[in-house]
């Protein structure tokens, strides 16, 4: 499912970047009003996140130009805690609100209602990633093994999940690096070996079949393996 985010905030844009890649969509960031038009206009997205203050076009006359044409669901990001801001966003065809700052989890929670609402076909959308006896819920953040509930940090979770989603590929360390600790690998740092490790020791020690392997000189895959 594609979402775009329209936030001319950089860090909270990349934020949101990360946490809903992680979460399983695929993300489009606009820093401005005019791209994030654009892009809402050309593009085919299940889901519009907008920021009510932006440079270009602001978000509330965005949202008017785009419900000429567009249904596109849209959850309004904003700082401002007015009223009236609030009925003039609805009015103008937001379909939720949200004020910052705000929890991730209830971004998420939001985000899912709004595609449920928006129709059936994204009934079907995974919001639960499962490999042999592994079972990863994203919306609860929850990891269970054989019904087995896995103790994971933030850190571990994300690892998981980006493994998951991309079971039998194998991932650098390079890239786990970049892709969930949002760093450039640094030679000095074993900063991925350690939290391979961590995971491995709660994902796959205390069972039978191992699903997180280790291929020498490249990085790790995640895959259930015939014995
Ligand atoms: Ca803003």
């Amino acid at each position: 499912m594609k979402l775009l985010v329209i936030e001319d905030e950089i860090k909270l844009s990349g934020y949101l970047r990360k946490g809903l890649t992680e979460a399983g969509y695929l993300v489009e960031v606009a820093n401005d009003g005019i791209e994030g038009l654009h892009l809402a206009l050309e593009g085919d997205h299940d889901l519009l996140l907008l920021d009510s203050m932006l440079p270009g076009i602001d978000g509330l006359s965005l949202l008017a130009t785009l419900r000429r044409t567009k249904q596109t669901p849209v959850l309004m990001l904003t700082a401002r805690v007015e009223v009236e801001d609030r009925v003039r966003g609805l009015q103008t065809g937001a379909d939720d609100y949200l004020l910052k700052p705000f929890a991730f989890s209830e971004l998420l929670a939001r985000i899912q209602v709004l595609l449920r609402r928006a129709g059936p076909r994204h009934d079907a959308e995974p919001t639960v990633l499962r490999l042999a006896d592994l079972e990863l819920d994203l919306l609860r953040r929850k990891a269970t093994r054989a019904e087995q509930r896995l103790e994971l940090t933030a850190k571990e979770f994300n690892l998981l999940t980006l493994l998951l989603r991309r079971q039998g590929e194998v991932l650098s360390r390079t890239e786990l690096a970049s892709q969930v600790w949002d760093m450039n690998f640094d030679s000095e740092t074993n900063v991925v070996e350690v939290a391979i490790r961590r995971l491995r020791s709660k994902l796959d020690v205390p069972f039978e079949r191992p699903l997180l392997h280790t291929v020498r000189g490249m990085g790790y895959v995640l895959e259930d393996r015939p014995a």
